[in-house]
């Protein structure tokens, strides 16, 4: 049988390679190739940027009010697509559908929603000099390159593409290899919403794709998601041409459990910032640390609820809640840091093992697991594993507990458990993270800044700052008397 095949999408309609180059894309729930895409071959690269560029002409020519509309127009479609988009992300990804329908597409319009009725707003200064005056545009970019994690693909290509059109700028985006329709999807509806052939370009391939982007002297900024090790190679390029970048990277994040804390409002946190996604989430608190007077109450509900409430199984099934890996490979990645945490001393309290799930067989499942007696020297306390792999840890006093936190490279999230109010602030203003929760963890809304400190990024996504980072400021100075020069 002939596997479906996705091609590069470039100003406004698919485009076929002339490389005959593809790459298989696997439904992680199955093992089965779904379809294959076509790498994007100099052709299909020379085509999107010389595409981008009438792209920009167009969009960067409209008003803001005018682009406004026309995402708005996005938005509305995105959600009246909502399930359909879903079940691709799903078929991709692994992830479970009762998820992909409420969070996926629906953050992802959400963010697209917020810059349309934000890019109104922008505006430039006017100063008197006396007599002479400037004033100042913010002007677009120009060509903006995004680059996609496989994690949550079509949330990713909005996240990035909606402040970036709605300043004006056009984007080429490249997602993963691995979950590759969820651009595509998004390219065909910003076309039927009426945003130009051109803004929004996809093209498809892995690593060496990306590496072409980031070197590119026609592409002045490089969004990039995915691996810290990813991220510096990104910069490293981008730095050729001094372009500007925003890294949204990996994180080891920390979760405080406090002993004033509600105990089944703490596992609830621990459990969706582990749990969620099968655990591929950036922002997961793999490190749980929870106060010793708590430790024993807090274990037994997290075993308890972890062992009766996940179920594995086919994605599509409404009921289910928890996937699979993304790949084989990774499940095998996620596998040996659970056999690390074993042979370094860590008590393996549940899970550690594959799983073949009735309805998914043939998926990269992985058991949601839970280690405790961890210490914070430990590989599995100290490395992003990017998989359903809890580590409990123990602790005495808040200023050791804040130290531990932040002994890290990384600094993507953190959060805590309390009812102390005054305990809360100072312990969130002293964490090393750019996300912070307090008795909640995982929302991220478009109005949210979200980013990370230390390696864990530069730059921020979402809330009304991201939208500066997406123009230039132009100044125009105005003469009003007769210039006097020396010459
Ligand atoms: P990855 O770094 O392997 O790949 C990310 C993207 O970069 C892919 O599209 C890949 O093809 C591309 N790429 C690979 N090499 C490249 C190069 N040299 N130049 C340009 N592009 C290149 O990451 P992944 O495995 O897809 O995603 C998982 C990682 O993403 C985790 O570390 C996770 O924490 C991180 N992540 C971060 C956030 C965040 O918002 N901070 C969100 C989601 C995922």
């Amino acid at each position: 049988m002939t596997k479906p095949r996705l091609q590069n999408f470039i100003n406004g309609a698919p485009l076929a390679n002339d490389s005959g180059e593809t790459i298989d894309v696997i439904n992680p729930a199955t093992g089965e190739v779904i379809y294959e895409i076509e790498v994007a071959d100099d052709k299909v690269k020379t085509a999107a940027i010389e595409s981008a560029k009438e792209g920009f002409k167009a969009w960067a020519g409209m008003t803001a009010m005018e682009r406004s509309r026309i995402l708005l127009k996005v938005v509305a479609l995105l959600r009246e697509k909502n399930d359909e988009l879903a079940g691709y992300e799903v078929l991709d990804t692994g992830k479970p559908m009762q998820e992909a329908n409420c969070v996926d597409v629906v953050t992802g319009a959400d963010a697209i929603e917020f810059f349309a009725n934000l890019a109104p707003t922008q505006v430039g200064q006017q100063q008197d000099l006396g007599g002479d005056f400037y004033y100042t545009r913010k002007e677009p970019l120009g060509i903006c390159a995004g680059i996609g994690a496989w994690n949550y693909p079509i949330q990713i290509a909005c996240w990035k593409s909606a402040p970036a059109l709605a300043a004006g700028n056009v984007m080429i985006f490249k997602p993963s290899e691995e979950t590759p329709r969820g651009a595509i999807e998004l390219a065909k509806v910003y076309i039927e919403a009426g945003v130009p052939a051109g803004v929004f370009n996809v093209i498809l391939g892995d690593g060496d794709v990306g590496q072409w982007l980031t070197n590119n002297p026609d592409i002045e900024k490089v969004s990039f998601t995915g691996e810290v090790g990813t991220g510096k190679k990104v910069m490293q390029a981008s730095a050729a041409t001094l372009k500007d970048v925003t890294m949204e990277l990996g994180g080891k994040s920390p979760l405080i459990v406090f002993e004033d804390a509600d105990v089944s409002q703490a596992v609830s946190a621990a459990m969706l910032g582990n749990f969620y996604t099968q655990g591929e989430v950036c922002t997961n608190c793999t490190r749980v640390f929870v106060h010793e007077s708590q430790y024993k109450a807090f274990m037994k509900e997290l075993v308890e609820r972890t062992e009766q409430n996940i179920k594995a199984g086919d994605p599509m099934d409404l009921e289910v809640n928890f996937g699979a890996m993304i790949s084989k490979k990774h499940q095998y990645l996620v596998m040996s840091y659970i056999e690390k945490g074993k042979a370094e001393g860590a008590t393996l309290v549940t899970g550690g093992n594959t799983m073949t799930p009735a309805g998914a067989e043939g998926g990269y499942f992985v058991e949601p697991t839970i280690f405790t007696d961890c210490t914070d020297d430990m590989t599995i306390v100290k490395e992003e594993i990017f998989g359903p792999v809890m580590s409990v840890l123990t602790f005495k006093d808040e200023a050791e507990v804040v130290r531990r936190a932040n002994d890290t490279s990384l600094g993507l999230a953190a959060g805590l458990m309390t009812k102390d109010i005054t305990r809360a602030h100072r312990v969130i203003h002293q964490l090393e993270a750019g996300i912070c929760w307090i008795n909640t963890w995982g929302a991220s809304p478009a109005e949210m800044p979200v980013g990370g400190y230390k390696l864990s990024g530069v730059g921020r996504e979402n809330g009304i700052e991201t939208l500066d980072h997406y123009t230039q400021t132009k100044s125009v100075y105005i003469g009003m008397v007769d210039l006097e020069a020396p010459f």
